[in-house]
């Protein structure tokens, strides 16, 4: 068999490990699909080509070395490249979340994700486009530009982690980082037709991941298939110690991928509260039916009920702003990043914060600071923390009934870039399916399960109780098996070079 840049992750591992290609074929290939692509897509804000030939060429020599000297270890993902979303620290390169208030600025240090996954062999191609600072759910708050979506380049291919999505979808990297404090992995990964995976909080260290709204922020995974998430899922995994949340708990065992497709004894959970009215019709029918073929491979469907549903926008759009009004106050243009120059301290304050910070991230920081003022707090904040245990303990009495929660990943597929920009609740209303997941901290696993009559991808996705995701894997990977959503290329990217 001879390898192409379209081979799923898992495959290209096995070429990798077999000998059949090289890394630095593998890498150059992968290069020569962002050369030819990113003009039009725009999914990366930095590229380190050259870095990533002489790390794949490394590889390579261990590799080799390896096969002289047998019980030499070779890390498990050698030579495997991948991208990695723009909020995600990685030692020399930029991370600028998507801001002009971090633009240039190179950290000191590599977050734990990465550094784990560093250490397991894989090769970062580039950082990927995000909205600033992870707000937003179109890409279209990036200071750098808007990502486009390969299905049509005039959508928005989702966001936050739109970056990652994109350049998943149009196959210029095998899997992406990405991160998700209310939707920021599943809806992009739905919006381009790709799988992506939000573990459970606090299973993947956020040390090193720029702190947006810090109770609800987890690092995830998007790939073209869900059995490819899980290799990079499990090398991230795991307490850190430097990560106060982080949970101390075993690793999920691997799902035999092999296995024969077979969901009985699996009760599925629908939640009415999922299916309204105002959502595109074709997303609900797809739901539906992905449901009726999980029941045709044994599942038992019931219909079940998660009440607070409706309160989730509302106290994810008090406690995330309040959360990040905290976190972004060390952008003071002393610290980090660049500095508007001035005479008088809080000239310099004022001046680097009012000409670099974009729009929408002003508002979140309003809304924030005065949610959390005095006064306000407990009509605001502290009411939405008690909203949001009601949220938590839906989904707990939920999971006392069924195993997975199945339900849509957005009300519709993606929409016109500067369609809701300037309307920042159309845009906060996208991410309704999405939030209850992260108020919770339990995992949800988006994957590809249509297209509308326009072509644009539909996703679904499935969520579990807390440190399940094995559980959602094994169920969306039969899923997998039995279906090819997840292998549709979109026409851009279908061309050469391969
Ligand atoms: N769209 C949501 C927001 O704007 C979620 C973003 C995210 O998960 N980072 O906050």
């Amino acid at each position: 068999m001879t390898w192409t840049p379209f081979a799923p992750l898992r495959e290209t591992l096995r070429a990798l490990q077999r000998g059949e290609v090289s890394s630095e074929d593998v890498t150059r290939a992968y290069l020569e699909r962002i050369d030819a692509l990113e003009p039009q897509i725009h999914a990366f804000l930095s590229l380190y080509p050259e870095q990533a030939i002489a790390q794949a060429r490394q590889a390579d020599a261990r590799r080799a070395r390896a096969r002289r000297h047998p019980d030499e270890p070779v890390p498990p993902l050698l030579g495997l490249p991948i991208a990695v979303k723009d909020v995600l620290a990685v030692e020399g390169m930029t991370l600028t979340c998507g801001s002009r208030i971090l633009e240039g600025f190179v950290p000191p240090y590599t977050a734990t994700s990465v550094r784990r996954l560093l250490d397991a062999g894989v090769v970062i191609v580039g950082k990927t486009n995000t909205d600033e600072f992870a707000m937003g759910s179109s890409t279209e708050n990036s200071a750098y530009g808007p990502t486009h979506n390969p299905w049509d380049l005039t959508r928005v291919p989702g966001g936050s982690s739109g970056g990652s999505a994109a350049a998943v979808a149009a196959r210029m990297v095998p899997a992406a980082l990405g991160t998700d404090t209310g939707g920021s992995v599943r809806q992009p990964a739905s919006f381009t037709g790709v799988s992506g995976l939000k573990p459970t909080y606090g299973r993947i260290s956020r040390y090193g991941l720029v702190a947006y709204g810090s109770s609800l922020d987890v690092v995830g995974v998007l790939a073209p298939q869900v059995a490819d998430l899980w290799p990079l899922f499990i090398h991230m995994a795991g307490f850190d110690p430097k990560d106060a949340t982080s949970r101390d708990a075993p690793l999920p065992p691997e799902p035999n991928w092999e296995a024969e497709p077979d969901l009985r004894g699996l009760r599925i959970g629908l939640p009415k509260e999922y299916f309204v009215p105002g959502m595109q019709a074709e997303v609900a029918d797809a739901v539906r039916a992905a449901v009726q073929h999980l029941a045709n491979l044994g599942a038992d469907v019931r219909e079940i009920s998660l009440p607070h549903t409706e309160y989730a926008v509302p106290v994810y759009y008090i406690i995330a702003p309040s959360e990040a009004s905290a976190n972004l106050a060390r952008y003071d243009g002393i610290r980090y990043g660049p500095r508007e120059p001035a005479s008088r301290m809080w000239d310099v304050y004022y001046r680097t914060r009012g000409r670099r910070f974009g729009p929408e991230v002003k508002r979140r920081i309003m809304l924030g600071t005065y949610a959390l003022s005095a006064g306000y707090y407990d009509a605001y904040y502290a009411q939405a923390q008690k909203v949001r245990t009601l949220i938590k303990q839906d989904f707990e009495r939920a999971f006392e009934t069924v195993d997975v929660i199945a339900a849509p990943v957005a009300p519709t597929t993606a929409f016109r870039l500067g369609e809701k920009v300037n309307d920042p609740l159309a845009m906060y209303l996208e991410d309704i399916f999405t939030l209850p997941a992260n108020l919770a901290g339990v995992p949800g696993l988006a994957f590809p399960v249509g297209f509308d009559h326009q072509g644009l991808p539909i996703g679904m996705q499935l969520m579990g109780p807390a440190l399940a995701e094995d559980l959602l894997f094994r169920v969306a990977h039969a899923y997998q098996q039995t279906t090819d959503w997840h292998t549709r290329i979109p026409p851009v990217a279908q061309g050469q070079p391969a």
